[in-house]
């Protein structure tokens, strides 16, 4: 079901030219999570969402595209650190590091939602430490871009459900139960809605695990 590629890739700070999987196709079957993490099998192809380039550490969804501007941020200490550092999984900090460029570019939107990736990277990795870390980023950085007029969701009610769903599984339970709250009291559409009262009873039981939205109109929690 899900198809991939070998591909050759030039890289386009440094011109090194190195071989990437790529998903030419995949499908998403069943329900996604609570914070968009699509299900089986596109779930299992985050390996192949970044690229790492071996010779200069540029980290892309595709290397082969870039502005030789990014070289600034990575060549810098910051950036090097964070491509290696042994507290994540190697997946979240290629993540990461394109979320760096992104967020060094003012694209917060695309900074915040690559830090989400990261987390899933940890998930998998059953790191919750890192994953917690990446969460806390994600939110700063999609915050971030909401007071910039970046929206990343379809609406208000589905990008403000999404945050909800970052502070909680990262343990910011009273910011995420302020947040349902406030969001309630806007009288959102029906599927908001019912999204944002399931979410207050995972808080109110202090509920830090992954939930889908299958769960939801079968009433379990
Ligand atoms: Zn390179």
């Amino acid at each position: 079901m899900t198809t991939t590629e070998e591909a050759k890739k030039e890289c386009a700070i440094c011109g090194n030219i190195s071989n990437h999987m790529e998903v030419i196709s995949t499908k998403a079957l069943g329900s996604s999570d609570l914070d968009a993490r699509p299900p089986e099998p596109e779930r299992s192809t985050i390996a192949y969402w970044v690229q790492r380039c071996p010779s200069c550490g540029y980290c892309a969804p595709d290397i082969s595209k870039g502005d030789t501007e990014m070289s600034n941020i990575i060549e810098s200490d910051i950036y090097k650190q964070q491509l290696s550092d042994t507290r994540f999984p190697e997946l979240a900090n290629s993540f990461l590091c394109w979320s760096m460029i992104q967020e060094e570019e003012a694209q917060y939107k695309i900074a915040g939602w690559t830090s989400v990736k990261a987390a899933w990277a940890c998930d998998d990795a059953h790191n919750d430490d890192a994953a917690r870390k990446c969460r806390e980023r994600a939110v700063m950085l999609l915050d971030t871009a909401r007071k910039k007029g970046q929206w990343f969701a379809g609406n208000a009610g589905t990008e403000e459900a999404v945050i909800i769903d970052l502070l909680r599984r990262s343990g910011q339970l009273d910011a995420a139960l302020r947040m349902c709250n406030e969001r309630l009291e806007k009288d959102p559409e029906e599927f908001i809605r019912d999204v944002l009262v399931y979410q207050k009873k995972l808080i109110e039981k202090a509920d830090l695990v992954r939930h889908i939205t299958a769960e939801i109109t079968s009433g379990i929690g």
